[in-house]
């Protein structure tokens, strides 16, 4: 077995501590990541703290994984040792049924997705995330890392990055479109960039009036106070898409009657609370209402060299290890510009 070592939660709501395990020795398929950075995503806040129930305890969060190959399996060949490579959200699943076979790995229906921490693997040993100074990962569930990008900056395209980029693709956003993004934070400043960059105009609602000046920096065109009704009302009936990233309960009612009839509103927040709908929301308008769950391995990869061509990283703050609880009592507050990003040299 390969020693690590990491931050863990003990129990579900208790502070992260430190945490000694083991990595399984390497497979013939599997690569050896030593982690140099890992991003710090509300979903590791929502799990560490159970809000989504049936957590496994000791967790070590992170699925926004970059580092450097230390060993490769006799049979890896997407990896030399030495190369720069990264870990999403998921390390396996099925790979055989519909959707794996369609690169959506993401919505595995043979054995569901093994996710990256707080899962199981096949064999029944529990997944622990990149808090921690390496990971062993089957090849396919590992992503090349553009060169020109920095690598810390980097991290966080991993989840923020694949989960804005692929509704953003899946839905066909492009020029000509008023596109929403709902929440600036890890998930949102991404989806702002992303959608600039695909040509969209793009609409900002934040919360935060402190962060309109830095909404127009990352690529919006406008920026709503979206506790502001007028200005929320200004733009009735006139956005073809509209992404929401908020990780607590809001009205969707309010965004919906934004939509252009036949418009898409899309769900990746994943606050604890069910919301509350009208399905006036949706007849007015023949508007429709959806979801999306991070990205296939292929789209991760795409999206990455995506990054890679259009300089796009995330906005970081770099933390060390011990900064954690901190951290995440930030997030909480929307106090974050606009990714934590820790730093395993701080692990040593
Ligand atoms: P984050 O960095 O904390 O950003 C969330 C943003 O939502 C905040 O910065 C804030 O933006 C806004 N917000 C927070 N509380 C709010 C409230 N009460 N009312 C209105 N707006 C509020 O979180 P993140 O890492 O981007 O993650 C966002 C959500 O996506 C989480 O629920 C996470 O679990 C989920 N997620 C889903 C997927 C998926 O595959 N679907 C993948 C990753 C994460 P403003 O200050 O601009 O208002
Ligand atoms: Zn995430």
């Amino acid at each position: 077995m390969i020693k690590a070592k990491g931050y863990a939660v003990p129990t579900a709501k208790a502070p992260l501590a430190p945490f000694s395990f083991e990595r399984r020795e390497l497979r013939d398929n599997d690569v050896h990541i030593e982690i140099h950075y890992c991003g710090v995503c509300h979903s590791d806040v929502h799990q560490a703290r159970d809000e989504w129930g049936r957590g496994i305890f000791p967790m070590v969060p992170g699925h926004e994984i970059v580092g450097e190959v230390k060993a490769i399996g006799s049979k890896v060949k997407k990896f030399k040792v030495g190369d720069l490579a990264g870990v999403g959200c998921m390390v396996d699943s099925c790979l055989d049924c519909r959707s794996c076979k369609e690169g959506l790995e993401q919505y595995c229906e043979g054995s569901g997705f093994v996710g990256t921490y707080n899962s199981k693997e096949k064999d029944g040993t529990p997944t622990y995330g990149g808090y921690s100074s390496s990971i062993v990962v089957r090849e396919e569930f590992a992503l090349s890392i553009p060169k020109n990008l920095s690598l810390a900056a980097t991290a966080p395209l991993l989840c923020a990055g694949i989960t804005t980029y692929s509704p953003l693709r899946h839905w066909k956003v492009g020029k000509g479109q008023k596109v929403g993004v709902v929440g600036l934070g890890g998930l949102g400043h991404m989806g702002v960039k992303l959608a600039n960059a695909m040509g969209a105009h793009v609409v900002v609602f934040t919360t935060s009036p402190s962060k309109v000046e830095d909404a127009k920096r990352l690529g919006a065109h406008e920026v709503i106070i979206s506790k502001d009704m007028e200005q929320m009302k200004a733009h009735s009936n006139s956005f073809d898409f509209i992404l929401d990233t908020v990780s607590a309960p809001h009205d969707y009612n309010l965004y919906l009657s934004l939509l252009h009839r036949d418009g898409n509103m899309v769900l990746v927040g994943l606050p604890d609370k069910p919301p509350e709908l009208y399905a006036g929301s949706l007849i007015m308008g023949r508007r429709k209402l959806g979801g999306s769950l991070i990205g296939g391995i292929q789209e991760t990869q795409e999206m990455l060299d995506f990054c890679g061509k259009h300089n796009i990283v995330s906005d970081i703050e770099m933390i060390p290890m011990k900064y954690i609880n901190e951290a995440y009592e930030r997030m909480i507050k929307s106090d974050v510009k606009y990714r934590f990003v820790i730093d395993m040299k701080s692990l040593a």
